[in-house]
């Protein structure tokens, strides 16, 4: 076993009777994330239309932000001399980055959303230049500079930014791939997560790193990467790549990969949480869920309530003098009526994103502080 100072610490408090749900508690140099937990997206540093404190009233306890875009943006020597990213944005609770894999790989392949659209066709070029053993090279969109992504770029980016928890650097297939070519490029994500553990365990740093679990959605190559990860010291898993493309795909793909992963360390789902999934995905042991699906819905004003969605930009909602949720005690739902959001909607003013978005992330806290009762009660 290693003998290093763990960074993170996975505290087990309840296993569910009925299914592998768990209530557990992630302690980090930022303090504490109860699981299930929802992380929103911050990409930039900061939630789209609410600043890090609000964040924090609303009870979010983990932040995701984007390694590619802050390396391009402002650029992670700027957040390292600003005394990294926690000081930089003003949030002192945990953060966790990503390895910036997921979106130059997207560039090169189109993305894995709309290259189902597509049917596959491949979208080659972009900005991505070449994608070698060593790494991935591309140009940055924002200055035409080459900049070369490799495990040991990637950690340093991280390392500058100073997040709780990293990722390491890992290839994301195309989505339509031969088997053979989902097996090398399997082999080289292991070799490129291998590199990135060694790189960041020479300099810790008071972080703690989670593997990226790939394999699609072949049965066999999820069970070869779950051991490849479950055998390396890695503080946690992220289950990630080709996710399948229903949910009833997912959930497979969760229930024959977490059987293969070690209980004692946290699991995170990298990119999925929509209510629904949320709710089946916590009954095959996963802890953490990233999304920017409550304030996105906010934008386009779509709001989560106990008693399902509402979007106040229907016509019917422009004399519905209610609160978005009677039962929510966000800020918005305490001071404003949905017809005022309407009317500030139709009137194109910033401040309804605001407030829709305020209370969308306030009622995802909420869903998974109640999945957390249940499963505390053994009803999940
Ligand atoms: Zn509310």
């Amino acid at each position: 076993m290693c003998a290093r100072m763990l960074a993170l610490m996975f505290e087990l408090i309840h296993q569910s009777k009925k299914s592998m749900a768990r209530v557990g508690r992630i302690h980090t140099p930022h303090g504490v994330i109860d699981t299930p937990g929802f992380v929103a997206v911050g990409t930039n540093g900061t939630l789209k239309a609410l600043d890090n404190e609000t964040v924090v009233q609303a009870g979010l306890q983990l932040m995701f932000c984007n390694t590619y875009h802050l390396m391009l943006q402002p650029g992670t020597e700027v957040v390292k001399q600003a005394g990294g990213l926690h000081k930089f944005i003003k949030r002192d609770k945990p953060i966790i980055t990503d390895s910036g894999g997921f979106q130059v790989f997207s560039l090169a392949y189109g993305g894995v959303a709309s290259e189902l659209k597509s049917q596959g066709t491949k979208k080659t070029g972009g900005s991505v230049l070449k994608i070698d053993e060593e790494g991935v090279e591309f140009r940055s969109y924002r200055d035409g500079s080459k900049i070369k992504l490799t495990a040991e770029t990637s950690v340093q980016a991280q390392k500058d930014l100073g997040a709780d928890i990293i990722i390491p650097f890992d290839e994301l297939p195309p989505y339509h791939i031969k088997k053979e070519a989902l097996i090398e490029s399997l082999e080289r994500t292991h070799r490129w997560e291998k590199r990135s553990l060694d790189y960041h365990l020479k300099n810790p740093n008071n972080q703690a790193m989670y593997a990226v679990v790939h394999g699609g959605v072949d049965e066999e190559l999820r069970r070869q990467s779950a051991k490849f990860a479950d055998g390396l010291p890695f503080d946690g898993f992220a289950i990630g790549g080709s996710l399948g493309k229903t949910k009833d795909q997912l959930f497979e793909v969760l229930e024959y990969t977490t059987k293969h992963l070690d209980p004692s360390r946290p699991r995170h789902l990298l990119g999925i949480g929509d209510l629904y999934s949320i709710q089946e995905s916590v009954k095959w042991g996963l802890d953490t869920f990233d999304s920017s699906y409550p304030t996105r819905s906010a934008r386009h004003g779509v709001v989560l309530t106990s008693q399902g969605t509402v979007n106040f930009t229907l016509g019917k909602q422009k004399t519905n003098f209610n609160p978005i949720d009677p039962e929510c005690s966000c800020h918005t739902c305490r001071n404003y009526t949905i017809a005022y959001l309407h009317h500030l909607f139709k009137a194109k003013e910033a401040t309804v994103l605001t407030l829709a978005s305020l209370h969308n992330l306030t009622r995802m806290v909420k869903v998974m502080a109640d999945l957390r009762e249940s499963i505390l009660r053994d009803e999940i």
